[in-house]
């Protein structure tokens, strides 16, 4: 049984939760699975490739390297800072070429590395809790990273899926939840949005006008100066079983 905490930050928030939430949308990346270990995994691949077919860029440039020649390049490109995809492609253009290959190795090099980031499986109660979501709620999704949910297999699950990159803009910005309202058609205050990071996620939704819901899987404290979620959950599962158990308070 996974470990479950709910903690509904106040009565005020309790009361104004419940059964007017249409659409319930998530992050991705550490709410739906640990992107930590794909991240490692997808830049090993991306290296053993490079080794293969361009080998004086691995002699050259390592890991770290290619790390901050992206955050170099997002800082001298602040209207791209978003676009993690282009910031990949980009920086591996620039090395390539400074190594002495065509720039074209590096939207090869990217669908390598793409291709491994989408090998991943989600947290077991993500699918279960998703499909008794579904039941009730229209899902969504709105991630700054660029997860494919084709390639995980969760896309039938979702009828909006938006990304950083689509939107032209990162979370927190307000553009991403209110492109994610327009698409969904709802108003922001029936959307409940699902994420694990208290500024970018929590903060970001709550500024837009969407209710939140914290993804605490590891029991971290909630940062000190910012205003708790209107719910915290520990998995997908506890989140399903509070919606359903809040439809339910709100028929009779
Ligand atoms: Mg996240």
């Amino acid at each position: 049984m996974t470990a479950v905490t709910l903690s509904v930050s106040s009565a005020a928030t309790r009361a104004a939760m419940p059964g007017d939430i249409r659409a319930v949308a998530f992050d991705l990346d550490d709410t739906l699975w640990d992107v930590g270990p794909v991240i490692v995994r997808a830049e090993r691949c991306l290296q053993e490739w490079l080794g293969e077919h361009c080998p004086r860029i691995v002699e050259r440039v390592s890991i770290e390297e290619m790390r901050a020649a992206r955050e170099r390049l997002a800082l001298s490109e602040p209207h791209n800072a978003h676009d993690f995809t282009y910031l990949r492609i980009t920086a591996l253009a620039a090395q390539a070429r400074e190594c002495g290959y065509g720039e074209e190795v590096a939207e090869r090099a990217f669908q390598v590395f793409f291709a491994a980031r989408n090998e991943l499986r989600p947290y077991p109660d993500v699918q279960p809790a998703l499909e008794r979501l579904r039941a009730r709620y229209a899902l969504a999704s709105l991630s700054n990273g660029n997860a494919d949910l084709e390639l995980i297999g969760l896309a039938p699950l979702f009828s909006v899926s938006l990304s950083a990159r689509q939107i032209g803009a990162a979370k927190p910005h307000p553009r991403c939840f209110g492109q994610l309202a327009r698409d969904l058609s709802l108003d922001p205050r029936s959307i409940l949005y699902v994420g694990d990071d208290p500024f970018h996620d929590i903060e970001g939704a709550r500024a837009a006008g969407l209710r939140t819901a914290w993804m605490n899987r590891g029991g971290a404290p909630w940062p000190a100066g910012l205003r708790p979620a209107d719910l915290e959950v520990a998995d997908c599962l506890r989140l399903a079983e509070l919606l359903a158990l809040d439809g339910a308070s709100c028929q009779t």
